[in-house]
């Protein structure tokens, strides 16, 4: 498993490229924006992505937007 080119911060979920890397874990990493320098505080970006509940929330907005414009287009045609 090769070195990220970026780990995420658990502590404000931003992006970090300010980090060292050894034998496929996080040795040291800061983040410029909460200051989180714990090495056990970050996570990598396929591992943040694959977060179930994070796929959950995203097709709950998608369901939301086309309800909001079928009673937009209601309102059009009266
Ligand atoms: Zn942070």
């Amino acid at each position: 498993m090769g070195r990220p080119d970026y780990i995420i911060c658990l502590e404000c979920e931003s992006e970090v490229d300010q980090f060292s890397w050894r034998e496929g874990e996080v040795r040291k990493a800061v983040c410029d924006v909460c200051g989180n320098n714990d090495p056990d505080a970050f996570s990598l970006p396929e591992d943040f992505e694959e977060d179930p509940e994070t796929q959950v929330e995203e097709d709950d907005i998608e369901d939301e937007y086309e309800d909001y414009g079928a009673d937009e287009d209601e309102e059009e045609e009266e």
